[in-house]
């Protein structure tokens, strides 16, 4: 029997058979399966066009119509259905130009990356393996479907993707496979930096990231990695990590002339990912400074403990004491600006003869300050005292 996370998308098939298409799992699910990893999404390839999968199920999403994928809704969860399709010309480097829809199976295996990824297993488990993955599998094999060098240079997002695959699993890459993912490295400048950061997040976070970092070095491929190709001694240091925040961040503490702010700019990464490896940057600052103390505790968010603990084992080879992080934190008075006695309203409405300005935020920063370092009560009488006495001369 296969795992519970299949059973539900196992419906979603039976319903595409019985509307006479065919339907298998596909790609990623397949090989965690196969290489007893845990599966976190369950994709589905099916024979059925987009329009025809929209007329079987009520609940369907389009969400890359043009690749032929949709979402269905299914009781209560989601699931990714692709038709059968292959791929033009990827003729700049990012996109195929023209996808076509199959109703062969085998035709989208065909235009799958990796043996691995290439396989497609039926309701029963049963498997249609037409290029070997079973046996790479078996191998610990990285090995691109078709002739390597071809498909590297469709696509060279499958050059970073074939090492981010063997951080993840431990595999090694097959002979031809690794010859030209050198020959083709430099097709990696071209690729929209996008693609490259998802792949690049999965690569860190890799148990076995050390050793794509061997094959980062003797195919020469760091030299196609923004930010890194200018300091790549900085890779073979890292140890895996959950997200590209503490790198980045080690990244500013550990070379002289890298900031995090330039790392989040060449990979494109979000807000939220700049913020916290800004926090963590500064937060190491506070550490260096006065070492774990309660200011520094109420800083870095819990959220960002861990990545905390990982940059001070890779900087300073040293030990964060969680328990001491904790015990810190429950005793502080507050967690947030917000939990404040007073605000802004208050110090405006105390000294009515003041025009409003900056000084307010100013005051209520340095409130929060003694607030939290337990040298001021988080009372509004005494708070408004402190500033009675703390208040800077006006003009
Ligand atoms: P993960 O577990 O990280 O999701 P995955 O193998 O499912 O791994 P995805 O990026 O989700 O990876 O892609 C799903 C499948 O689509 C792959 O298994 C592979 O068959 C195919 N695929 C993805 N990207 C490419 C590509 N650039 N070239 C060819 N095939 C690809
Ligand atoms: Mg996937």
């Amino acid at each position: 029997m296969l795992p519970p996370i299949f059973q539900k998308a196992s419906k979603i098939i039976s319903v595409l058979e019985e509307n006479q298409y065919e339907a298998y799992f596909v790609g990623g699910c397949v090989r965690d399966y196969m290489t007893g990893r845990p599966i976190h999404d369950v994709d589905i390839a099916s024979s059925a066009l987009p329009s025809e999968v929209q007329k079987i199920f009520p609940k369907v999403i389009p969400v890359g119509l043009e690749h032929g994928t949709v979402i269905v809704r299914y009781e209560q969860e989601s699931f990714e259905v692709t038709t059968y399709r292959t791929e033009g010309e990827y003729s700049d480097h990012r996109r195929p130009d023209d996808v076509r829809f199959v109703r062969d199976i085998k035709e989208d295996l065909k235009r799958r990356d990796f043996t691995m990824n290439a396989i497609a297993m039926d309701t029963n488990g049963k498997i249609l393996d037409p290029f070997g993955g079973k046996q790479a599998i078996e191998s610990g094999l990285i090995q691109t479907v078709g002739h390597a060098a071809d498909r590297f240079e469709e696509d060279a997002l499958r050059i970073i993707r074939a090492l981010r695959f063997c951080s993840q699993l431990g595999f090694s890459i097959e002979e031809d496979t690794k010859k030209a993912m050198q020959r083709c490295g430099a097709q990696i400048d071209y690729l929209a930096v996008e693609r490259l950061t998802a792949e690049l997040e999965k690569m860190v976070a890799g148990p076995f990231f050390n050793q794509a970092v061997d094959y980062l070095f003797a195919l020469e491929l760091y030299h196609y990695l923004p930010i890194f190709k200018e300091e790549p001694l900085l890779l073979k240091e890292l140890e895996p990590v959950s997200s590209l925040a503490p790198v980045f961040a080690l990244v500013e503490l550990k070379s002289a002339a890298l900031t995090a702010a330039a790392c989040i700019q060449a990979y494109k990464c979000s807000n939220q990912l700049k913020r916290q490896a800004l926090n963590l940057v500064e937060g190491y600052h506070l550490y260096q400074k006065n070492g774990i103390d309660a200011w520094f505790v109420y800083q870095l968010p819990k959220q960002q403990w861990e990545d905390f603990i990982y940059l001070v084992r890779q900087i300073d080879q040293a030990t964060i004491d969680r328990q001491a992080l904790h015990r810190i934190r429950n005793k502080l008075p507050i967690l947030s600006k917000k939990e404040l006695c007073v605000n802004g309203y208050d110090i405006i409405e105390w000294f009515p003869e003041r025009p409003k300005g900056k000084w307010i935020k100013d005051v209520l920063d340095k409130i929060e300050y003694h607030v939290v370092i337990s040298k001021l009560a988080n009372e509004k009488s005494k708070i408004k005292e402190w500033i009675q006495w703390n208040l800077p001369a006006q003009g």
